[in-house]
């Protein structure tokens, strides 16, 4: 496995490979890894002949007053793991080489880019996009696999490819869990005892969501009321959303039909988790 940080020499390592008709899949990350990432790498190893992650904490996707200089960094550790995993190089950039002095150029998508995640942390996915962009430029990948666990991230990636024209298949994976239903997260990390206790309250509460839809509830109120109310019995819990959306346009719904996304934000602590279900009626 290579460890590559130049990003002319990522580009050029690519062009190389298409070249010789070898199709590139591409796992974005910010380190940190866990086995949901490392589910990412395996559906990359299947889909593609060389598969490449990038490991890059991108500073343009955090708010001023977020975590961006605390983000856990381990990338011994993040570098064992590709291994296993079979990734055949990692693109780990310098933040310098990335935006040099003088850089300007961002990409957003206004209509997506302020709704849910967006509205609790604005600016963010124009940094994400940015990358996105950005790395989809330097590693020319042919598939780019991301996780469901972050469902407003992969709509807007997906937007953003159609509408840019480029030419990469997006592949959304499922959301990796632990066994009491806790999404795996690099930010589980920064949970206390108490806290990564009570944090198991959010997939519950999404399955209670589920149950409720699948039972005949028709109005989503009714249902947001159940859950923030399961939610609110935990005392370290704050809300920041709870959200039951049209899955591309991530408009709120009136009426429980089709394909919808139940969405949500809770801090615990310092430490703010989302997670989400994607629900067919
Ligand atoms: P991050 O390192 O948090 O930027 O995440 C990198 C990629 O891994 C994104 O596409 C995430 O959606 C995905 N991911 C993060 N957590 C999980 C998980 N628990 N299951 C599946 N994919 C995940």
């Amino acid at each position: 496995m290579q460890l590559v940080t130049s990003t002319k020499k990522m580009q050029q390592l690519s062009l190389l490979l298409r070249r010789k008709g070898k199709k590139i899949s591409f796992v974005p990350t910010m380190g940190a890894l866990h086995k949901g990432h490392l589910s990412l790498v395996k559906k990359a190893k299947r889909l593609g002949d060389f598969v490449v992650a990038s490991i890059f904490v991108n500073p343009a996707q955090f708010g001023p007053k977020e975590d961006y200089k605390k983000y856990p960094r381990d990338l011994r550790k993040d570098k064992e793991l590709l291994q296993q995993a079979g990734c055949d190089l990692i693109f780990a950039p310098r933040v310098e080489d990335i935006y040099p002095e003088g850089y300007l150029t961002y990409v957003n998508i206004d209509e997506l880019s302020n709704k849910l995640e967006g509205a609790s942390r604005p600016g963010h996915f124009k940094g994400v996009c940015t990358i996105v962009a950005k790395l989809f430029n330097i590693v020319q990948p042919d598939f780019a696999i991301f996780g469901q666990k972050d469902a407003q991230q992969a709509i807007i990636i997906q937007k953003m490819t159609e509408d840019l024209n480029f030419p990469v298949r997006i592949i959304v994976c499922p959301t990796v869990r632990e066994k009491d239903g806790l999404a795996c997260s690099s930010r589980n990390s920064y949970l206390n005892t108490e806290e990564r206790d009570q944090a198991k309250i959010l997939y519950q509460s999404l399955k209670l969501g589920q149950k409720m839809i699948k039972a005949g509830e028709k109005n989503p109120l009714k249902i947001i009321k159940k859950i923030r109310e399961l939610i609110n019995n935990q005392k370290l819990a704050k809300i920041d959303y709870i959200a039951l959306t049209d899955t591309q346009t991530l408009e709120p719904v009136r009426k429980i039909k089709g394909e919808l996304l139940l969405s949500l934000a809770v801090k615990f602590g310092k430490t703010r988790l989302i997670d989400n279900l994607k629900i067919c009626v």
